[in-house]
């Protein structure tokens, strides 16, 4: 048998290793519901370091979690089959900024939030912009994070240029490269975006960047019902305005969110919200914002408040970005992060509201309305515990079902992790999970990346 304690071998400092009493954070993922084990947690500092413990956790057998921020919201992060988390949000260093070719090299554990500041000032522009910035840019690409901007600009995915990656045996590849074109051969570097480090730990990432936009500018477009306003998003789009984010909400979330940061929100009276912003030059953005309005007023909104005030916008956009964590404040609940076609979102988001008067259970529904994703919070309220697990059980199905009738997927951007993992395996063809247990088979034929987020029924 092993012993953890060889590892200290590869590794520089006392602290990278903690055995026996594993920290709780490290068993879990952000909502701390499911729990797994471990013998060990490791934080490398270098590729070398990874690449000689994962060829020892190779040898003994030994199931390994790579973990970033620990953000996520559905368990990927969970070591439900024991062994090592390998903590990455230590190497977290910036590695180049290339101007000429507008990329930065970057370690897979810097903050989001913290790149994109690097990034800014000095006049570029990192358009991947998910809620939480604590994440890291490893776990970012580990789950093709998505986000607000991604109407304009797309996901991360559209930014990853390169990779550096650790395959489960310990070898050290590059994927991708600084080039803006690429049709030689299979895209490895995209089979590794989204995968959940399932085939691969990523050690080193090179990013596109773009300049940075001249203005940015939001506005809030109250209306009396949710489907009044998911109906002008279409529209919108189709005025070819270019909008950079278009974000719908409800009345009744925006009150969690108010409470739970002591903010307000404008227009308290209207029902449902859209939240949209332009980036550009700033005729540009006078002009695209003029447009929306008018398009917006055709489907009847009530208003249109032109965010110019900076602190009114960032509390708009602080109170968007806490709602997961506003509901969560006051029950427990279940984060939906389905993604159907944009002009099925009205449709979804009809059918889950007749659901909710049905069935009494309440749903809660916020979103990415330019893109179709919508997260839906299934809120615990006051249920037993069994109640709970039945009845949240019986309504994800009802719901995933509608979705995929509608040509819809398991998860836009948070990924399958544990808790989706029985939805997206009953959803999805059987002959697309064939393929993907045959590329996890070639990448990691002995299973021990992320075992438990397989793609065995
Ligand atoms: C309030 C809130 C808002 C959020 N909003 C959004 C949003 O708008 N859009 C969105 O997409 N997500 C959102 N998320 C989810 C989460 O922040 C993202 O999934 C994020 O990408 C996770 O990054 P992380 O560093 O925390 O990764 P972790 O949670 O640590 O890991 C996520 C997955 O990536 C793997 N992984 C991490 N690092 C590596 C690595 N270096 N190599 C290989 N595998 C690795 C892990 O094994 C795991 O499978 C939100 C979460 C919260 C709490």
């Amino acid at each position: 048998m092993a012993s953890y304690e060889e590892l200290r071998n590869f590794l520089e400092s006392d602290t990278q290793l903690i055995t026996g009493d594993i920290p709780q954070e490290y068993l879990t993922d952000v909502l701390k519901r499911l729990k797994g084990t471990a013998e060990a947690v490791i934080k490398p500092e270098s590729v070398e370091q990874v690449s000689a413990i994962l060829k020892w956790t190779y040898e003994h057998q030994i199931p390994v979690t790579p973990r970033g921020a620990g953000t996520n919201l559905v368990g990927s992060t969970v070591p439900d089959h024991g062994g090592i988390v390998l903590d990455l949000s230590g190497m977290n260093r910036i590695l180049e900024l290339d101007a000429e070719t507008m990329t930065a090299t970057v370690e897979p554990g810097v903050v989001l939030a913290d790149f994109q500041q690097y990034v800014e000032e000095r006049g570029f522009f990192y358009p991947p912009d998910p809620g939480e910035k604590t994440a890291t840019i490893g776990g970012n690409i580990s789950t093709n994070a998505g986000g607000m901007r991604a109407v304009k600009y797309g996901v991360t995915r559209d930014y990853v240029m390169g990779l550096e990656i650790v395959l489960a045996d310990g070898k050290i590849l590059t994927v991708g490269s600084k080039n803006i074109k690429d049709s030689s051969g299979l895209s490895l570097k995209n089979l590794i975006i989204g995968s959940e480090g399932t085939l691969a730990v990523i050690t080193k990432c090179i990013l596109k960047l773009i300049p940075k936009p001249e203005t940015s500018l939001s506005v809030v477009v109250p209306f009396d019902s949710l489907e009044a306003g998911i109906k002008s998003v279409l529209a919108i789009k189709n005025e070819n305005v270019n909008p950079t984010a278009i974000e719908f909400v409800e009345q009744k979330v925006i009150r969690l969110g108010e409470k739970f940061l002591n903010l307000s929100f404008p227009y308290p009276e209207a029902k449902a919200y859209l939240i949209l912003t332009a980036d550009g030059r700033k005729e540009e953005v006078y002009r695209n914002l003029k447009c929306i309005q008018e398009v917006a007023k055709k489907y009847g909104a009530l208003d249109y408040l032109v965010l110019t005030d900076q602190e009114q916008s960032q509390n708009v956009w602080k109170i968007r970005g806490a709602l997961v964590k506003a509901v969560e404040a006051v029950s427990e609940q279940e984060p939906v992060d389905i993604v159907v076609p944009v002009n099925k979102t009205a449709e979804f988001i009809s059918y889950v509201n007749a659901l909710e008067e049905e069935t009494g259970m309440q749903f809660i529904s916020f979103g990415h309305a330019g893109d179709g994703n919508v997260h839906l919070c299934v809120v615990r309220g006051n249920l037993s515990e069994e109640e709970w697990q039945i009845k949240k059980r019986e309504h994800m199905q009802k719901i995933y079902k509608k979705a995929y009738e509608l040509g819809g997927l398991t998860s836009g951007e948070h990924g399958i992790g544990l808790s989706k993992k029985e939805f997206f395996l009953k959803e999805t063809d059987e002959t697309n999970l064939e393929l993907m247990r045959a590329i996890k088979r070639s990448f990691d034929p002995k299973q021990l990346l992320n075992a438990h987020i397989s793609y065995n029924k």
